[in-house]
């Protein structure tokens, strides 16, 4: 039988193995990639239509770490000549308090500009205005 010598073995092309593979052959590592499935398929859990990209949240840490991803996207993106994330902007918004301190987290963050936006409606009462909080992240899609 004829033994192979590997350098790096990442199992699972999903999303985490593909980036981790990504990376170190980025690092010079001569990587392989073991996938049970073809390239694309819809059997894992980096498929499906309501995965997004999305930055807001409240600890700057993780906003800073997704902030990171949209430029590794970005880069990715410009490597393989193909658009793999659609910037289309997300809307988060609602009276949750935890959104003023997403919002807070986006700002000064190179996910793009984020802004509380709602404009008191017209016949809205006191409250109900006062409590709507509304964070836009223009760099988030899906
Ligand atoms: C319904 C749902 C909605 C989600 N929505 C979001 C979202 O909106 N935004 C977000 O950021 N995250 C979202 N997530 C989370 C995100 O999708 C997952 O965290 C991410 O896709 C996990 O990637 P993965 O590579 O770990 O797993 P997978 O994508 O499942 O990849 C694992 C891969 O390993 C392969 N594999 C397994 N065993 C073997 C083996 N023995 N040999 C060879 N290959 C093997 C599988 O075939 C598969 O391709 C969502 C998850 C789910 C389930």
């Amino acid at each position: 039988m004829k033994t192979h010598h590997l350098d790096t073995v990442v199992i699972g092309g999903g999303a985490m193995g593909s980036a981790a593979a990504w990376a170190l052959a980025s690092r010079g590592r001569d990587v392989t990639l073991l996938e049970q499935f073809s390239p694309g398929h819809r059997n894992g859990a980096s498929h499906g239509t309501t995965r997004n990209f999305n930055p807001a949240y409240a600890d700057p840490d993780y906003v800073a770490m997704l902030a990171e991803a949209a430029r590794l996207w970005d880069e990715l993106e410009t490597d393989g000549g193909q658009r793999l994330l659609a910037r289309t902007g997300v809307v988060n918004h609602g009276t949750d308090p935890r959104l003023g301190d997403i919002r807070n987290a986006l700002q000064g963050q190179a996910c793009g500009p984020s802004s509380c936006l709602l404009p008191k409606p017209p016949n809205a009462g006191a409250a109900s205005a006062s409590t709507t909080t509304c964070c836009t992240c223009p760099t988030a899609g899906s």
